[in-house]
């Protein structure tokens, strides 16, 4: 470690920012860390949002992230600037500017900005029509549904729209679930494993509608959300509307930084996206090898591991230029299987790899008709995905599979634990 303090800024105060700056103290590192968010609340975590706290099962205050180590996250002794936007990267010069007019000088940065909801056009300044995003939209949602909203559309079935379809569908809610596509979270799924799910919503009372292009949104002369307005000339009354049609990752403040931005902030194989600066959680996009595509992933535990990488990659960037090109580290790829769980009713489905251009999806175990069931996902000879509907433990072993590049074959041939083989 080179002897002069450092100072890293990591921008971002969530989960891979966090976990980034976690991993720098774990690995020695005793220099500065600035943390730069903007929001106002102290790092918290985002699942929950959709599912307990909206459902009103838990209070915010049990959101706070935790690091590992006594002393928790102030033992790491962080210099937070929560409720401060960076606004600016001058990468020549090593600083941040922030939103006031103030500058950051670095030696390292970990950019851990994530991402922000898409907004359906023609939405501004409707009352009842929201995104769900941070904590402040799902207390304003859940404040909704306290104060008697009935009739909920949500607009876009990926996990975030199916996840408040489910929840609001169980607080007794009136749901209707518009999508274009012609299966509800076909992007994540695949069409055949997506139709399962739009089945799932159907058998609890949801209004699901494929292949639904919304013109626009009606409000009254209050400024509340009335009615959706459907590009086949239908409309449907609803007085909240939710808004789940992908997130945009949030880059704007590196424009003309000389960064690569393209649908996030592009980085090599070891998450440096330039000399000195790395990438992490679902800003970033970086080159797999093991998947052979450029990914950006938006899942809770890519945050986790892809900010701890990405600290281990700052480090032994810094170490490297404080030797002279000689350091111990090594800067090693990142290249995981991806993991995500979604809570919908109650099911728990989990994915693991890829289920995007497979050439091939089958059911390995249990069946769809009962819920409770495993899919795989080929592309070519290999198996690149597993799907698992309230299969926790058998994912797990197909995961295993997934990450050693098991053939086709071999996925098949493989024992399924026995302990939760489906009931007869
Ligand atoms: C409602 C909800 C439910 C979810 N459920 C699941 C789930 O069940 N399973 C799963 O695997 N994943 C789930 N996720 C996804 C998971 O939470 C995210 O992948 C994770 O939060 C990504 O962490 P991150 O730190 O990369 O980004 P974020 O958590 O988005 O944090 C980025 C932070 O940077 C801040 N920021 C942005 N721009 C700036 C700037 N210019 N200056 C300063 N700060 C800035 C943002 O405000 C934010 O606080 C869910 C997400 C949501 C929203």
């Amino acid at each position: 470690m080179n002897a002069r303090p450092q100072a890293i800024v990591v921008v971002g105060a969530s989960l891979a920012g966090l976990r980034a700056a976690e991993e720098l103290r774990c690995e020695g590192f005793r220099g500065r860390i600035t943390v730069v968010g903007d929001e106002v609340h102290a790092p918290y975590d985002r699942p929950p949002l959709s599912k307990q706290v909206l459902a009103g099962h838990w209070d915010a205050d049990r959101l706070a992230l935790t690091v590992g180590g006594d002393g928790g996250v102030d033992a790491l002794d962080l210099d937070w600037r929560l409720g401060t936007r960076a606004s600016g990267l001058d990468l020549r010069a090593r600083r941040v500017l922030l939103a006031g007019g103030e500058w950051l000088d670095f030696d390292g940065l970990v950019i851990a900005t994530g991402a922000t909801p898409r907004r359906l056009p023609g939405s501004e300044g409707l009352a009842g029509v929201h995104t769900l995003r941070t904590l402040d939209d799902c207390l304003a949602v859940r404040a909704e549904v306290d104060a008697g909203a009935r009739r909920l559309v949500v607009v876009g079935a990926g996990f975030i729209g199916a996840e408040v379809a489910a929840t609001c569908r169980t607080r007794g809610l009136d749901v209707t679930i518009l999508e274009a596509l012609p299966v509800p979270l076909g992007a994540a799924l695949g069409e055949e494993m997506g139709a399962v799910m739009a089945d799932i919503h159907r058998d609890h009372g949801v209004d699901v509608r494929l292949g639904a292009a919304v013109a626009g949104l009606d409000g009254g002369v209050d400024g509340r959300v009335e009615r959706v307005r459907l590009a086949d000339g239908g409309t449907i009354e609803a007085d909240l509307v939710v808004v789940g049609i992908g997130v945009v990752p949030n880059t704007a403040w590196l424009e003309g930084s000389g960064l690569t931005l393209d649908d996030g902030v592009v980085c090599d194989a070891t998450t440096l996206a330039a000399p000195g600066v790395v990438g992490a959680g679902d800003v970033a996009r970086w080159p797999s090898r093991r998947f052979g595509e450029l990914m950006r992933v938006e899942h809770w535990d890519n945050a986790i591991s892809m900010g701890a990488h990405a600290a281990r990659r700052l480090l032994a960037w810094l170490d490297d230029e404080a030797a002279g090109g000689r350091s111990a580290r090594r800067a090693e790829p990142y290249d995981p299987v991806p993991w995500f769980w979604s809570d919908q009713y109650d099911r728990k489905i989990q994915l693991a790899g890829r289920s995007a251009g497979a050439d091939e999806v089958r059911v390995v175990d249990g069946s769809t008709d009962e819920r409770r069931f495993v899919a795989l996902y080929r592309r070519g000879d290999r198996v690149v995905g597993a799907l698992a509907m309230n299969r926790p433990r058998q994912l797990l072993a197909f995961q295993r599979l997934i990450e050693r590049g098991a053939t086709w074959a071999e996925a098949l041939a493989a024992p399924v634990p026995a302990a939760e083989r489906p009931r007869q």
